[in-house]
């Protein structure tokens, strides 16, 4: 199965230096690809195991060959995973200069985010596997290019794509295969319950912002960015990403919304918002939130949050705000543009695993 797929914001996979990255690595590819597929199949309901916790093993005595629904596709200790991965590379470096990250630092904040350039261009991936896994990693796809995202880093915004019209087309005819009349064996399904310490889609609220601003400089005046115009490297590294038709709003979202917008304790802020802090403190932001790229006329941002059960009313808070259009248009500096947010409601609330498995079924 061949998969050709062109960046929309730049690919982040790790490399072998921390914060470096030499060439795209398989591994940062599978890692990203299982994490969501947790995601989902936790969703359904299904049956996956802790990695944080006790990972399965494989055992030919037990049921299922002692293998949650993940760990049969992606392997575990004793069995192999069902797919093979090859890269062919057409990427290239998002911006050459500064060689290593940009400092985007809203004006009130002392240190910013630090961006990898990451690589934008396109890249076919060919996977090799039974028919059963193959289709599942079809319908893995196509969820992603619509909700999420491949590599890593997806919380700064890195790894959105679109997939080659033709070979999506190929992918939904696997998926929909003529016989099947249900896709609901696509995934593993069960009946799980929520757990609140691991990300699980029926948790998942997601949003797009769509707009059609009047000046072509307008991300100019966006916290942060003003800056970067102010010196050299980082003025290059801008004109880099202009020619990408990419604009890093991720740190103004993100700084906005966490310092001025939404307001709490200052431990749900770092659960909800995270904390590089110290190895043993680090909790990763529940909130993902891309960059700003054209399609088309259109300028587009997307993402999604994950609220836990636990604290609901800080979690409750957040949604509201990513829920404003006003918020939106303020930090963007722009009059007016088009927020969807799935659920379209301004209160969150947790969806049933059936909602879960009609959201992803596939349909042309
Ligand atoms: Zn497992």
């Amino acid at each position: 199965m061949e998969i050709q797929l062109q960046m929309r914001t730049p690919l982040w996979t790790g490399g072998i230096e921390t914060g470096k990255m030499d060439r795209i690595h398989a591994s940062g590819i599978i890692g990203g690809l299982r994490w969501w597929y947790e995601v989902i199949v936790r969703g359904l309901g299904g049956e996956v195991c802790d990695p944080t916790a006790s990972q399965c093993l494989y055992d030919p005595n037990a049921s299922n060959n002692g293998l949650c629904a993940v760990c049969q596709v992606f392997g575990a200790t004793g069995w192999r995973r069902r797919f093979r991965l090859q890269i062919d590379d057409q990427t290239g470096a998002t911006w050459n200069t500064p060689s290593d990250t940009l400092n985007v630092r809203p004006p009130d904040r002392s240190r910013g985010w630090f961006l990898p350039p990451g690589r934008m261009g396109s890249l076919t991936l060919t996977l090799h596997g039974d028919q059963k896994t193959l289709r599942q990693m079809a319908a893995l796809f196509l969820f992603l290019e619509q909700w999420g995202n491949i590599g890593a880093k997806p919380q700064l915004g890195y790894g959105l794509f679109q997939l080659d019209p033709k070979k999506r087309t190929e992918l939904f005819q696997l998926v929909q295969e003529p016989e099947s009349q249900s896709q609901a064996d696509v995934w593993k399904a069960g009946d799980n319950a929520l757990q609140s310490k691991l990300p699980d889609l029926r948790r998942f609220g997601f949003f797009r912002f769509r707009f059609q601003p009047e000046r072509s400089d307008w991300w100019s005046h966006i916290d942060g960015l003003e800056r970067l115009m102010g010196r050299r490297d980082t003025a290059q590294a801008l004109q880099a990403l202009l020619r990408h038709k990419l604009i890093p709003v991720m740190p103004a979202f993100k700084n906005a919304w966490r310092f001025q917008h939404w307001q709490g304790p200052f431990r749900e802020q770092k659960n909800l918002f995270g904390t590089v802090g110290g190895q043993n403190e680090r909790i990763r932001s529940k909130v993902a939130i891309s960059w700003a790229y054209q399609h088309q006329d259109v300028w587009e941002i997307r993402g999604w949050v994950w609220l836990p059960e636990q604290n609901d009313s800080f979690g409750q808070q957040l949604w509201k705000i990513i829920c404003s259009t006003d918020v939106w248009c303020e930090i963007l500096n722009v009059q007016q543009g088009a927020l969807e947010t799935w659920p379209d409601t301004p209160i969150f609330a947790s969806r049933s695993s059936a909602a879960v498995q009609d959201w992803v079924t596939v349909r042309q």
